[in-house]
C-alpha cells in the first residue's frame, strides 16, 4: 500500500505524538517531530530532582499488561525488557481507619470465577455486589458514576470509588461512568492476565520515552527540540504551512500534520476545535528513603490522603488523584501528612519525615465528566492533512498513556490511509 503522505510533522513529543511518529515512521514516512520543551515525554517523564539528589518520574504511572496500544508500542521501540512485575494482578490494600489489609486478586480468565472465593474479594463485600457491574457496563454517556452504583456500598468505597479517582482523575459524584465501564471492560472484566501491573524497572523515560526517541533516529527522523508551533496556516482544504519562532515550514503536497499537544494549545492553533476546558490536579510526593525489595511494589490505601504509594529504587512515591482540594496546602503540610499514610502502608517504624519533594501537577488530566467528555474531538479535522492526537481526543478512555498512545497511532494510521 502507498502512504497518502510521505512527509509528516508530528508536533508535541508526549506519548501521544512519540507513538505517532513510531508508527509513521515504521510505515516509511519521512517524520519530523517538533517539541517546545528541551525534552520528550511531556506528562510522563523523568528527570533529576535537584532536592532529593536522584531521579524520578514526573507521576506515578501504571500500565497493565492488557494495555494493547501500549504493549505495542513498548514492542515497536524495542523496550519491551524495560518492564516488570508481579507474575499474577494482585492489588495489596489498606484501609486506614481500621487497619485491615487485603489483597484483590483477580482470577486468570474471563469468566470471574475469583469471585466465589472470599479470600480474593474485597472484605464484607458479597458475590451479589459485584452485580452493580452490570448496571455500570449499561450506563449512558451522559451518566455519572454514582448514578448507576450504590455509593454507600462497602464495594463501592473499597473498590468503585479507588478505581474511579485513580483511573478518571474525577471524584466518582461527577465522573462518567461510560469512561470507568470502558476501563473496567478492558481490565477487570478480561481477566487477571489482563491485570497484570507493569513498572518500569528504571524509570518512564528510559521505558516509554528514551528508547522511542532512539528508534525513531535509527529511522531516520529528525528531532527538533526547543520548537514551539506558534500558528497553523490553513487553506481550504489542508495545512498550507508550520510557523515557529526559527521561521515557518511550507508543506508541499505530500505533506501532512499530526497536532499532538495539550488541549488548550490545540484550541488556540485550530480555528473553531472544542476541546475539554476543565482539568483535574494529580500530586505526588516522593520521599527518598530506600525500602526494602521484599515489601510490596506498591499499595493502595483507602481513607487516607494518600491513595496509592510505590516503591522505586532510591524513593517511595505516592500518588493522589483528583486533589484540587490539595493545592493550597503547603508542600511540608502535605510531606507530613502523606508520610503518616505511607508509613502505615509500608509498616515502617514511626521517624521523621525523609528528604521530600511534593510535585502538583494542576492541569495534570481533563476532567473526566460526561460533559468534558462530549467535548473531545476525533483524530479527522476538516483539513485533509491534519490529524489530531492527544489523551484529551475522543480515545474512548479517559486521560491515560494507554489512551494517549491509541490516539497516536489513530492519527498515524488515519494518515496513512488506513
Ligand atoms: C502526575 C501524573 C500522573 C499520571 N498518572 C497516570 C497513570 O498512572 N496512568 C496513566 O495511564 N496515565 C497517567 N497520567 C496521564 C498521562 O501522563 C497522560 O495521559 C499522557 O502522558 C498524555 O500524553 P499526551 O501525549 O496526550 O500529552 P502530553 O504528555 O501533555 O504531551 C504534549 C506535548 O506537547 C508539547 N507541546 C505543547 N505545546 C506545544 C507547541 N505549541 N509546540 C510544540 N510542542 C508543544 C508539550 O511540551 C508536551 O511534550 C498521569 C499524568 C500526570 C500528570
Amino acid at each position: 500500500m502507498t502512504n497518502r503522505f510521505t512527509r509528516v510533522h508530528v508536533v508535541g513529543a508526549g506519548m501521544a505524538g512519540l507513538a505517532a511518529a513510531v508508527r509513521l515512521a515504521d510505515e516509511g514516512a519521512a517524520v519530523t517531530l517538533h517539541e517546545a520543551a528541551p525534552h520528550a515525554g511531556g506528562r510522563c517523564r523523568s528527570y533529576v530532582d535537584a532536592t532529593l539528589g536522584c531521579r524520578v518520574d514526573n507521576g506515578n504511572h501504571l500500565l497493565l499488561r492488557g494495555n494493547g496500544a501500549a504493549m505495542a508500542y513498548v514492542a515497536a521501540i524495542g523496550a519491551g525488557a524495560t518492564l516488570s512485575g508481579p507474575d499474577e494482578a494482585a492489588f495489596p490494600f489498606l484501609d486506614r481507619a481500621t487497619g485491615e489489609r487485603w489483597v484483590l486478586r483477580p482470577g486468570r480468565g474471563r469468566v470471574p470465577w475469583w469471585l466465589l472465593d472470599k479470600t480474593r474479594r474485597v472484605p464484607d463485600t458479597k458475590l451479589g455486589d459485584y452485580l452493580d457491574a452490570v448496571g455500570l457496563a449499561r450506563a449512558s454517556a451522559a451518566q455519572t458514576v454514582t448514578d448507576v452504583l450504590d455509593r454507600n456500598s462497602i464495594l463501592f468505597h473499597r473498590f468503585w470509588r479507588p478505581l474511579t479517582v485513580a483511573a478518571l482523575n474525577t471524584g466518582p459524584d461527577e465522573a462518567s461512568a461510560s469512561l470507568l465501564a470502558r476501563v473496567v471492560a478492558e481490565s477487570f472484566a478480561r481477566g487477571g492476565a489482563a491485570c497484570r501491573p507493569l513498572v518500569p524497572n528504571e524509570g518512564l523515560s528510559e521505558s516509554l520515552v528514551e528508547p522511542a526517541l532512539a528508534h525513531l533516529r535509527r529511522r531516520g527522523a529528525e528531532l527538533r527540540f526547543g520548537a514551539r508551533l506558534r500558528a497553523l496556516e490553513t487553506g481550504d482544504a489542508r495545512v498550507t504551512a508550520l510557523g515557529f519562532d526559527r521561521g515557518n515550514e511550507i508543506l508541499g503536497g505530500d505533506a501532512a500534520v499530526v497536532l499532538a499537544v495539550t488541549a488548550p494549545v490545540a484550541a488556540r492553533l485550530v480555528p473553531g476545535l472544542v476541546v475539554p476546558d476543565e482539568f483535574r490536579a494529580i500530586v505526588n510526593a516522593h520521599y527518598r528513603i530506600a525500602v526494602p525489595a521484599a515489601t510490596p511494589l506498591f499499595v493502595g490505601i483507602i481513607g487516607g490522603t494518600a491513595e496509592w504509594v510505590f516503591r522505586k529504587r532510591a524513593v517511595l512515591s505516592v500518588t493522589v488523584s483528583d486533589a484540587d482540594r490539595l493545592l493550597d496546602t503547603s508542600a511540608d503540610e502535605l510531606a507530613l501528612l502523606l508520610w503518616r499514610d505511607v508509613e502505615q502502608a509500608y509498616g515502617l517504624p514511626a521517624q521523621d519525615v525523609p528528604p521530600a519533594q511534593i510535585l502538583k501537577e494542576r492541569r495534570a488530566t481533563f476532567a473526566a465528566t460526561p460533559a468534558q467528555d462530549a467535548r473531545r474531538p476525533p483524530p479527522r479535522t476538516r483539513w485533509d492533512n491534519l490529524a489530531l492526537a492527544g489523551d484529551w481526543t475522543k480515545t474512548s478512555l479517559p486521560a491515560t498513556v494507554e489512551g494517549a498512545i491509541r490516539s497516536g497511532f489513530g492519527a498515524a494510521e488515519l494518515l496513512l490511509g488506513r
